[in-house]
């Protein structure tokens, strides 16, 4: 790519780093950056000059936790807690077939370069275990778009009816026989699967990555996170957890092991500087301390966590312990959407209920900082993306300041956390390719993707309704089982761990 120069002359630059905005005219050679400098710098000549005049530049947005497959299921839950995600995920992110899953992957990452995100780290799952096809459909899929990702199969080999102390056992029959018979793929046959997946990998690493995703530690046997743990050190391979998401996790883990998740999984060797805990919500202050010491990173998902009611992740105090804290949107399954401006605005806001001091809240400079560098190191690229520096990767969005969002404009940082929705998002670069300019995307068709999706939600649809109608008949237990577990939750000042009835 050398001799390969791209200047963005005219834009107003987010200085995330140096916390000021000011004119500079950008020089990219391929992929990556070269120069940040003042307005009509010198450029080598030949180079195409990309006209930035009227536009605020930030580095792209970084998804710390999504999940792929929750893009053909937005708006399908409402009034859910994460239990109820859970009983619902047979029929809502089974069923699909490889093609589907590179739709479902286009999907995710179109909403998100639409919004002005430039990488995720994406759970994506298969049932009953992740393949070599379904992954590289799935990498296809964020090719197509352009879009960076690291994609960590999402697996179990224990059940979610039989991770929730006592859960199975209240369910009628004969829904309880047939849900019983309904087993998770045996520890081995996804650690085999997930050699295959890394010794066949045809991605470039620098655009799409592998990683490992035994989903909840509730739901995962010691064997299985064992091998994980040995499978991504042989191959320097990340691992993402949903890690003390619930009241109902905390609680459950008091019972089943007496200690917490966090714990538990240091015990096994898992929680290093490869290691990204989604929510993090009921981690307490050792767990952070702990996790902070192995240089382990948080994706907080204040949104899903919302609408999840799985409470406020105490953000603050993961970040004065020193922990590496990403910001994510969650799949579109639980939040419902991939916006990660809502996403930032969100870790803002739900700051100010968790400590009272206005000083100890999240301002727009320190969110900005998690949702790109912040997430960019939870991805393992913290060296190539989430800053617009030289030697860093051209990922680039170009916010449009003549949209209303920024009429007057009177605060950039504080503006782009705190008004912007992602309407003014006129242009985002990867690696120095636009594949969105002007709102359209460069390299694929969307019409085409929305047909495409059509057909595939209509089938997969169809061929789940009598899964659907089977969990939807015990989604009454489920809720009240876990109302009854953790009654006084969630409160985020009072970890249920800390005075649940059964903790020992
Ligand atoms: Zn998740």
């Amino acid at each position: 790519m050398t001799g390969d120069f791209t200047v963005l002359r005219g834009g107003l630059l987010l200085d995330i780093g140096r916390q000021d905005s000011y004119p500079a005219d950008i020089l990219i050679e391929g992929d990556t950056i070269r120069e940040i400098g003042a307005p009509g710098m010198a450029a080598p000549e030949g180079a195409t000059v990309e006209d930035a005049s009227g536009r605020l530049i930030l580095p792209g947005l970084v998804n710390a936790h999504t999940h792929g497959h929750g893009a053909l299921a937005k708006g399908l839950g409402d009034r859910w807690s994460l239990e109820l995600l859970l009983n619902a995920a047979p029929w809502t992110g089974g069923g699909f077939t490889h093609e589907d899953k590179r739709i479902a992957a286009r999907l995710n990452a179109a909403e998100m370069v639409l919004k002005g995100c430039t990488a995720a780290y994406d759970m994506f799952f298969e049932f009953p275990t992740a393949t070599p096809e379904g992954i590289a459909a799935i990498g296809a899929g964020y090719r197509d778009v352009g879009m960076r990702a690291v994609i960590a199969p999402m697996m179990a080999d224990i059940p979610f009816f039989r991770s929730i102390p006592g859960l199975m056992d209240l369910l009628p029959a004969p829904h309880r026989d047939r849900i019983a018979a309904m087993e998770a793929a045996p520890f081995d046959t996804h650690l085999a699967q997930c050699r295959r997946i890394v010794e066949s990998w045809a991605f470039d690493l620098d655009a799409v990555r592998p990683a490992l995703g035994p989903t909840i530690p509730l739901m995962c046997t010691d064997d299985f996170l064992r091998g994980c743990r040995d499978l991504a050190r042989d191959h320097g391979l990340g691992i993402q957890m949903h890690l003390a998401e619930s009241p109902v996790q905390a609680v459950s883990a008091a019972r089943r092991y007496e200690t917490t998740l966090a714990a538990r999984l240091d015990a096994l060797g898992l929680i290093d500087a490869r290691f990204t805990a989604a929510h993090g919500v009921w981690l307490t202050d050792a767990d952070m301390a702990m996790m902070a010491e192995r240089g382990a990173s948080v994706a907080h998902n204040p949104g899903s966590n919302l609408r999840l009611g799985s409470g406020i992740a105490r953000v603050r105090a993961m970040r004065d312990a020193g922990l590496c804290v990403g910001i994510g949107t969650d799949g579109s399954g639980s939040s419902d959407n991939q916006n990660m401006f809502e996403a930032m605005r969100m870790a803002a806001f739900v700051s100010r209920v968790v400590t009272k001091p206005p000083e100890t809240w999240f301002g727009t400079w320190e969110v900005l900082e998690m949702a790109t560098a912040g997430s960019a190191q939870a991805l393992g690229m913290g060296d190539a993306i989430g800053r617009i520096a030289p030697g860093y990767k051209a990922d680039m969005v170009l916010l449009d300041l003549a949209s209303v969002n920024y009429v007057p404009l009177n605060n950039p940082a504080n503006q782009v956390v705190n008004c912007e929705d992602s309407s003014a998002v006129s242009a985002v670069m990867i690696g120095g390719r636009m594949v969105l300019r002007d709102r359209r995307f460069t390299g694929f068709d969307f019409d085409k993707l929305r047909a495409d999706v059509a057909a595939a939600v209509a089938r997969i649809q169809a061929a789940n309704a009598g899964t659907r109608a089977e969990f939807e008949a015990v989604a009454r237990f489920v809720s009240h089982h876990c109302v009854g577990l953790c009654p006084d939750a969630p409160n985020p000042q009072n970890p249920p761990l800390r005075h649940a009835p059964h903790a020992r």
